[in-house]
């Protein structure tokens, strides 16, 4: 939190209107698994296979200068030499979250060291019955668990990223939430899902007026014991609280391909370097304000996470709101811009007409 502020405030007090907070760091696309829900990993077999080195990682960390390096992918643990990544990153003083399916996560933590720096973030779409459901493959749940359990003792920071979709139970997300912090987990990430063009289930995602009342019934009243890894004000946001527009150079990517542009989620070309990303993208099309189809029902954290930031170190509003939140007390109805608040909550909560809840869609697997 420190770092993250001292790094907002000197960006605002240097006049720096643009500044990335979190690389999004995605050494290959390959993966273990095959969700229903993944836009990630459908690339041509020599995409999938191929990895970024250790040099092309550190030239892009060293490029870009966030504070924060977030590691997606594909599955990082796939990667042949992910534990040399990581000591470089670490090394440089960057906040690192390995994210991961677990599958390989007890098996390779011999490779690393625990440190302040690093903290593996495991997926987790919910309980045992809707994490299996959207990972397609039974018993990865209780895998996470045990691997969680093992990372722990081993002295390793752990947290949770947990993307939500049409149709889960608002009420088993809660109870969800209780075990993750029965297991002890630092902190929980939560997001609506993207609605890729690529994923195979297309009948889950969620339009934006679902996603706030899926979010207030799931954060509404949130419990004390409950530990986010994500600013109040992204949660917020997430109910419809507090409005904030989409900062997609906050979290750049980069990639295999290079420097992606927008964003984590839209692919609309490549750059060479960090600094053309920031020059001649034209932000402007972007972001909910823009009118852009593709951003319309677009809540992900990769967008709105860093604007959260930017708004709680960068008003007064924002910090006291954040104060406000941190302290337990409740938001009132005037804090609530009226264009984020949905006609119905439970409207917003019917299953997609054409949804089928029991339906998997299985994907080749690439080993
Ligand atoms: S774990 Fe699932 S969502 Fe993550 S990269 Fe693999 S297939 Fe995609
Ligand atoms: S609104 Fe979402 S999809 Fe659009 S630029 Fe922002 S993060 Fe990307």
């Amino acid at each position: 939190m420190w770092t993250v502020a001292t790094y907002v405030l000197g960006k605002k007090l240097r006049g720096v209107k643009r500044y990335p907070l979190v690389l999004m760091l995605e050494p290959l696309f390959r993966c273990n698994l095959a969700c229903a829900g993944c836009g990630k990993i459908q690339h041509p077999a020599e995409v999938l296979r191929n990895e970024l080195s250790p040099a092309a990682c550190f030239k892009a960390v060293d490029e870009c200068a966030a504070p924060i390096v977030s590691i997606p992918g594909g599955e990082p643990l796939l990667h042949s030499r992910i534990a040399e990544i990581v000591a470089g990153l670490v090394a440089r003083k960057k906040y690192v979250y390995l994210c991961t399916n677990a599958l390989k996560l007890e098996e390779s933590l011999d490779q690393f060291t625990p440190s302040k720096f690093l903290a593996f973030s495991v997926h987790m779409d919910g309980p045992r019955e809707e994490h299996d459901h959207a990972v397609c493959r039974d018993g990865v749940f209780d895998l996470a668990v045990r691997a969680i359990q093992a990372v722990q003792q081993r002295g390793f920071r752990v947290t949770t990223n947990t993307t939500l979709y049409a149709g889960v139970d608002p009420n088993r997300i809660r109870v969800f939430f209780d075990q993750m912090m029965d297991l002890g987990v630092e902190g929980m990430m939560i997001s609506p899902g993207y609605s890729y063009s690529k994923a195979p289930d297309q009948d889950h995602f969620l339009a934006r007026q679902q996603t706030i009342g899926l979010f207030r019934r799931i954060l509404g009243r949130g419990k004390r014991r409950w530990r986010f890894n994500q600013t109040p004000l992204f949660l917020q946001f997430l109910q419809g609280n507090f409005d904030l527009e989409c900062t997609p150079w906050g979290n750049p990517t980069y990639n295999l391909f290079g420097w992606q542009r927008p964003c984590y989620l839209i692919d609309e070309g490549y750059c060479e370097s960090f600094d053309e990303l920031m020059t001649t993208t034209a932000w402007h099309e972007y972001g909910q304000a823009s009118g852009n189809e593709k951003c319309r029902d677009c809540l992900v954290h990769c967008g709105y996470e860093p604007s959260a930031v930017a708004a709680t170190f960068g008003s007064w509003r924002g910090f006291l709101k954040t104060v406000q939140s941190q302290l337990g007390i409740p938001w009132h109805a005037r804090d609530i811009g009226e264009s984020s608040m949905p006609n119905t909550i439970d409207d917003t909560l019917k299953e997609p007409s054409n949804s089928s809840s029991n339906r998997r869609v299985r994907l080749p697997v690439l080993k």
